[in-house]
């Protein structure tokens, strides 16, 4: 084709997005919240240690939609903030390098953390809190700036009522009861996204696999045990298959995988801590039924773990610095989990290297309803 005569690929409505100003990086943000199931709300606060980029910096801006914000503090001192429901203005003192901005709030998030409980015409359904941020959402639950741009070590301490379990980001440091409640405290250290951190909270189950010493959860209600193994069970292999195509190790200490009531999405590759849809759970039957299912290697719910799961190294580990690149993060887990998939004999890895790779042929056993 004749230079300058190729075609467009943007809409002629498109206009150009450009990434935010970045005002300063995040060190480390601590979301310390309460969940109350009654009234689908949260309160708590969020502190976050953030190291100006311009040293002249007398004001953050982050981003906060439509919080009930009580106060703010700067290096524990009140600071009297601006809000308009979309940006939480917070004055900075004189000294210059990291400050500590803490902001007490409340909320009844429209986006970004959702409830779920029985009603009337779904009395099966669980009592659940869930979060979902990609790409922009998790300013409707904690203030940050809302970008991928940023990246920071985080910690999450959610109370629940007894009988709950959070799960989260990283390792768990702590869970201890208070009252009649239950407080789990997480920890990532690996910097990520404000997409990327996310918690679950619900009467999960656990059942535990390992690969090469790497313990995988798969984190369930006690209404789908019998499909646990169906829905996860192919996440060794898969694991394998992406260490090898990658020629990289599982980046994180842990995988945990979370099916939750009304997901708003088929998964969502929240940093070792994959959150994923109730709707994927293959239906029990017969021992024939099961082979037959995984004799597809298109079935739905190990294409929907690989994606997720090779999401780990492209999206989480290596990472987009804007959202024009989403497609990229988008690109490679879609190619990975269409190679996981497949009986591929020899593929190039990414290294140059050729790698075998097949899937088991071996008969696959019923799903083993042990664990806890
Ligand atoms: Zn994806």
């Amino acid at each position: 084709m004749a230079a300058g005569s190729h075609k467009s690929f943007h809409l002629p409505e498109s206009k150009p997005h450009y990434p935010p100003e970045r005002e300063f990086r995040t060190l480390h943000r601590k979301v310390e919240l309460t969940l109350d199931f009654q009234r689908m709300s949260i309160s708590g606060s969020c502190t976050m240690d953030v190291e100006p980029i311009r040293q002249d910096l007398r004001e953050a801006h982050l981003d906060a939609c439509e919080l009930d914000v009580k106060s703010c503090a700067v290096d524990g001192a009140k600071a009297d903030f601006e809000y308009d429901n979309a940006v939480l203005s917070v004055p900075l003192n004189q000294k210059n390098g990291v400050r500590s901005i803490r902001v007490e709030y409340s909320a009844t998030p429209k986006e970004g953390l959702y409830f779920s409980a029985p009603d009337a015409e779904h009395p099966e359904k669980e009592v659940q809190a869930w979060t979902h941020n990609e790409p922009e959402s998790a300013r409707f639950w904690y203030p940050c700036h809302d970008h991928p741009s940023d990246k920071s070590s985080s910690e999450m301490v959610i109370r629940v009522p007894k009988g709950f379990r959070v799960i989260s980001n990283g390792r768990l440091v702590s869970e201890r009861e208070e009252g009649d409640g239950v407080v789990f405290h997480w920890r990532e250290d690996t910097p990520h996204s404000s997409y990327l951190t996310s918690f679950v909270a619900g009467k999960f189950n656990r059942i535990t696999q390992e690969v090469h010493g790497l313990k995988l959860h798969y984190n369930f209600p006690e209404s789908k045990r019998a499909d646990v193994l169906r829905y996860f069970g192919e996440t060794p292999r898969i694991i394998g298959v992406l260490e090898e195509l990658t020629g990289m190790k599982y980046p994180y200490e842990k995988y945990d995988q979370t099916t939750v009531q009304d997901f708003i999405s088929g998964g969502e590759e929240n940093l070792n801590a994959t959150t994923l849809s109730m709707n994927y759970y293959p239906e029990a039957g017969t021992e024939e039924d099961f082979q037959q299912m995984y004799s597809n290697p298109f079935s739905t719910a190990s294409s929907l773990v690989a994606h997720e799961a090779a999401h780990q190294w492209y999206g989480d580990w290596v990472t987009c610095s804007d959202w024009c690149h989403a497609w990229i993060n988008e690109a490679w887990a879609t190619y990975l989990e269409s190679l996981t998939q497949r009986g591929v004999s020899v593929l190039t890895r990414c290294d140059g290297k050729c790698v075998p790779v097949r899937r088991s042929t071996s008969k696959r056993t019923r799903p083993n309803t042990g664990g806890r």
